[in-house]
């Protein structure tokens, strides 16, 4: 039917940033835009031989790698402007750089240092990312998409701590929320995913435990049978980027196959 070929390039033409590209959700998010047919990727991170890497291994000619730490403004001000200047235009900001704070981070005892680190990052990164790839698609007349990586801990609390990175996936909520309100007249859309709990390499570490143990370890936080992975949330984060989403927009999608904490 005239739908396959749509769904299978629902990315055709398009030009994306992917940041925290070099690893986890972000490389496969960037492999899936490819493959979905976008024009081009830009993968934005701080491991610059991992990223270039993934760069070459997903396309030469397609994807790129640029050093961008989200916590610099100017970097992320500066890869945004050469997206455009290399591409064009900028359709795609998939804003996902994330750290997560291993140590235990219970309220009583909060390392302030790591308080901080955590918010530069996940929110103050993030926001810079949404308002440097909002001021390009308004210049450019481009209706764009911008999708943020929340997580299932925006909208709950982890027993096991992390209160500083609780707070900070919170706080993407709000952004994309009033970022969504303040573009909408713009045609620009503001989403999130949240995924639950995937064995990328932040949770191996944080389980220290190689992926195929850590993969197990992971399906005790759903209902749903089987294991939360990256190409779920890919496949959520390429919805949401592509026409298909259209008249969507301030939505919080949950990618956790309902999200439970192990008894
Ligand atoms: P990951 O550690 O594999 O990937 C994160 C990437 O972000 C890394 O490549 C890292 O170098 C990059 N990064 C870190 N600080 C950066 C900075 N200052 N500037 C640019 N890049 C930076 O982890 P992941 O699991 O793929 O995490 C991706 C996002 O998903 C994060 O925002 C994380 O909080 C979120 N998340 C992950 C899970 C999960 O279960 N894996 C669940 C919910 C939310």
């Amino acid at each position: 039917t005239d739908l396959v070929p749509q769904i299978k390039n629902k990315l055709h033409g398009k030009v994306a940033i992917v940041t925290g590209g070099a690893s986890g959700l972000g490389e496969v998010t960037a492999r899936h835009f490819i493959n979905h047919g976008a024009r081009a990727v830009v993968i934005a991170d701080v491991q610059d031989k991992k990223g270039q890497n993934v760069a070459a291994s997903i396309s030469p000619d397609r994807c790129t790698y640029i050093h961008c730490d989200v916590t610099d403004e100017d970097q992320v001000k500066s890869i945004v402007d050469s997206t455009v200047s290399l591409y064009g235009q900028l359709d795609i900001m998939f804003s996902n750089a994330g750290i997560s704070t291993l140590s235990k981070q219970f309220v009583i005892d909060l390392d302030m240092s790591k308080f901080d680190k955590c918010f530069a990052v996940n929110v103050r990164g993030m926001a810079a990312c949404v308002k440097h790839a909002a001021r390009v698609m308004k210049e450019g007349g481009v209706k764009g998409s911008i999708i943020c990586t929340a997580s299932v801990m925006a909208s709950r609390a982890s027993p096991a701590g992390g209160t500083d990175y609780v707070m900070s996936k919170h706080a993407v909520l709000g952004l994309m929320r009033a970022a969504s309100l303040q573009l909408a007249g713009d045609g620009i859309r503001v989403n999130s995913v949240s995924p639950g709990m995937v064995a990328t390499p932040m949770i191996c570490e944080r389980f220290g435990a190689e992926k195929e143990v850590a993969m197990k370890k992971v399906e005790k936080f759903s209902r749903l049978e089987g294991v939360n992975t990256e190409k779920h949330v890919a496949d959520a984060v390429a919805f949401l980027a592509s026409d298909e989403a259209e008249f969507v927009t301030g939505h919080d999608l949950a990618v956790d196959g309902s999200f439970v904490y192990p008894q």
